[in-house]
């Protein structure tokens, strides 16, 4: 069971033999309500957190009618893009093929448009797009902005090329791009210079948006929450191809999923997509898993690596261009609490020093410069890039703005609830003592007060009852750990 703490909901673990029902998203993921009378079950979907997105909901138990199955299917017909991806195919090449002026782009439709198609979207504001720009499809589209789901954080050119550096040097002739559309765009764009041997790479996204600019062996449509695909047997068996080493092309994949997501589900994803590369190996390798980078902010570390032990998370802060709290500024820069986990062996991963890396020969492994090597943990300790310092009576090492309190015996923030265990701690909602937060009076208070407006505009979440506050709390989690980041990105 994934524990999703403060949020009052966990991933449950659903029975063999009861597959669970599809929303337009394909299978939903089951969940439970964790309260003292026991949790009911229900499914939710994989991928979108918000009703607007995806209202699917249905208890574990509850029987569904043989109408209301086919009125479903029929929804999830309905939620189909309205071109398939051999038909945007068949209409890119026609596209490019147009005179200059003739290509069009509709940035509310987000579409390219065919000569004829031009007049139904006359109110619509259309631009010129030129062979550069078909090539940059991530600074062509927009950006989604669902805060919830799926918005969209695209890597600085920094980032972006030290990740294409890092795999070149490594050797890897295949890049598997897991909701990273800017990477795959780069390695193209690479390609097209002709300076090195080509790379592949084939990108996995449920951005269908990009099936406009990409062949059916470049892009599929996926959920990486439940490792769907949208196409079908015949879109994972692109997949599946891909992941053949059959030249001794070395593959990597690189994922960088959406923050708000559930670690449980996504470690899964990509368990999945590494024994589908084993299976292709015909016994010839001797590496045991498929070398994998896994984007993710640094305060999942344990979750992560709970999940897939072979990880390890690096000091290197991801940037990006329009993220409002981890984009670097003109002038100094702003960290990021983006990294990096892989279970590439560290040491093979060399961060640049002029942005102010080095190595620990101790550790081996590259580290940010504040990360100061501890002799007595015998390891550079810092997490968030802070310079961290020891504690000889807690014997670690702890955040900069900790103070080692007596009552408490343990290393806390200098205003902490002072002299009670961990667990007398109480609320950490409302700071009662009576009760933990889970049971929290005011939590629905809180939640009325930060999500109000919407309840007010007629918006419902997902859930009603209980769940729909466990859902309500696992958007605010969300939310606190944006802030928590925030506040620590000095
Ligand atoms: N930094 C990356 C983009 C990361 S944003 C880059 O610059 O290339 C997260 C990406 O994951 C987006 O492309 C988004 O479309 C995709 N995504 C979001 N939810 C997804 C899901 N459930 N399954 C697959 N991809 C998803
Ligand atoms: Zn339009
Ligand atoms: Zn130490
Ligand atoms: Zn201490
Ligand atoms: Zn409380």
């Amino acid at each position: 069971m994934e524990s999703c703490e403060s949020l009052g909901i966990e991933l449950a673990v659903p029975e063999k033999d009861r597959p669970a029902p599809c929303c337009p998203h394909g299978p939903t993921l089951l969940f439970e309500k964790v309260s003292e009378g026991g949790g009911r079950r229900f499914y939710a979907c994989s991928a979108c957190r918000d009703r607007k997105d995806c209202n699917f909901f249905q208890w574990e138990d509850e029987k569904v009618s043989e109408a209301r199955q086919l009125a479903r299917e029929e929804e999830n017909k309905s939620k189909m893009p309205p071109f398939t991806h051999r038909e945007h195919c068949a209409r890119f090449n026609k596209f490019v093929s147009l005179a200059v002026h003739e290509k069009r782009f509709c940035t509310e439709c987000q579409l390219l448009l065919l000569p004829g198609e031009q007049a139904a979207h006359s109110s619509h504001r259309l631009m010129e797009v030129t062979s550069a720009q078909l090539r940059r499809p991530s600074v062509l589209l927009r950006p989604l902005e669902n805060k919830k789901s799926n918005a969209q954080y695209l890597f600085a050119d920094r980032s972006a090329h030290f990740l294409l550096d890092t795999l070149v040097t490594l050797g890897f002739k295949k890049v598997l791009c897991v909701g990273t559309p800017r990477l795959h765009e780069l390695i193209k764009l690479k390609n097209l210079e002709k300076k090195e041997e080509p790379m592949k790479s084939l990108l996995l996204d449920i951005d269908f948006r990009y099936a406009q600019f990409y062949s059916q062996g470049e892009f599929c449509h996926y959920n990486m929450f439940n490792h769907h695909f949208f196409g079908g047997e015949a879109a994972s068996k692109v997949l599946q191809s891909f992941l053949s080493e059959s030249a001794g092309d070395k593959v990597v994949m690189v994922a960088d999923p959406p923050f708000g997501g559930l670690v449980k589900p996504l470690a899964n994803s990509f368990s999945l997509i590494s024994h589908m590369w084993k299976a292709q190996q015909n016994g010839g390798s001797t590496v045991t898993e498929m070398p994998m980078m896994w984007i993710f902010p640094y305060f999942f570390e344990p979750r992560i690596l709970e999940c897939l032990p072979s990880f390890r998370m690096l000091d290197y802060q991801v940037d990006y261009d329009n993220h409002p709290l981890y984009k670097h500024g003109k002038t100094g820069r702003k960290q990021s609490p983006v990294r990096l986990f892989t279970n590439i062996t560290p040491r093979d991963i060399v961060l640049p020093k002029e942005e102010g890396y080095r190595f620990c020969f101790a550790c081996e492994r590259y580290v940010w410069s504040l990360n100061k090597h501890c002799s007595k943990c015998n390891m550079c300790p810092s997490k968030d890039g802070r310079e961290w310092k020891h504690c000889l009576t807690c014997e670690k090492c702890v955040k900069p703005s900790w103070r080692h309190c007596g009552a408490c015996g343990r290393c806390a923030l200098p205003d902490h609830p002072c002299g009670l265990s961990k667990e007398e701690q109480g609320c950490f909602n409302c700071g009662s003592l009576k009760h933990k937060r889970k049971a929290c009076p005011q939590k629905d208070a809180q939640r009325t007060h930060k999500y109000g407006s919407k309840t007010k505009k007629g918006k419902k979440s997902i859930f009603a009852g209980p769940i729909h506050k466990a859902k309500a709390k696992r958007k605010s989690g969300a939310a606190r750990r944006a802030k928590k980041a925030a506040a620590l990105s000095l």
